[in-house]
Formats: C-alpha cells, structure tokens, sequence
C-alpha cells in the first residue's frame, strides 16, 4: 500500500523549514501569508475593500494577489516560519485553528 502512495501527496505531508511569501503592514505591525489558495489572510487594520486602510493576501503557494488601500505602507518579505507540511498549514486553515498566516510583533 506504501509503495503506491503517490510521491506527489507524500511531499504534501513532508515536514520542512518552511519559507513563504509574506506582507508586512507597516500602518498596524502585522505581517501576514496566504496558507493556501483560498485562503485570504488580513492584517489588523484590514476593514474591507471599500474602507480599507489596510491589506490582505491570498493565492497560498499557487500564486500571490494582493487587496491593498492606497494609505498603506507595506512591504513583501520571505519569512521562515518554522518546521510544518503543507497538509498542516491547509488544515489549519480549513479547521479554522490559526496558527500559522499572522505574525504580530
Ligand atoms: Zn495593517
């Protein structure tokens, strides 16, 4: 049974030093990132598209897009964010646990 596990879902489980594509908002000191494709992760001073100060993140590591106001000051980093899978970030995502995707400082 082993043996026909595909090695595509095995890497999905793989623990790693993980590195991912993150934002710094620079109006509230949040940084945040995407732990998967539907994920959309939001800073502290997020509101909404239309009374937004802040900034949001999806796409997890299939792409990046960005849902920004033109008041705020931001920068992209790559942040390590410890040992973890890829299966681990989606379900704390799909669990709604919310370990990972905000780093408040
Ligand atoms: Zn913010």
């Amino acid at each position: 049974m082993k043996d026909n596990y595909p090695q595509e879902l095995s890497s999905l489980h793989q623990i790693k030093p993980m590195k991912v594509s993150a934002i710094h908002c620079k109006n509230c000191n949040t940084i945040i990132y995407s732990r998967c494709r539907d994920d959309i992760r939001s800073c502290r001073c997020f509101k909404s598209e239309k009374e937004n100060v802040g900034i949001a993140i999806n796409g997890g590591f299939d792409y990046v897009k960005v849902i920004v106001s033109s008041t705020c000051d931001y920068e992209f980093l790559h942040v390590d964010i410890g040992d973890v899978s890829l299966v681990d970030l989606y379900r704390d995502w799909s669990g709604g646990v919310d370990k990972y995707g905000v780093i408040n400082d």
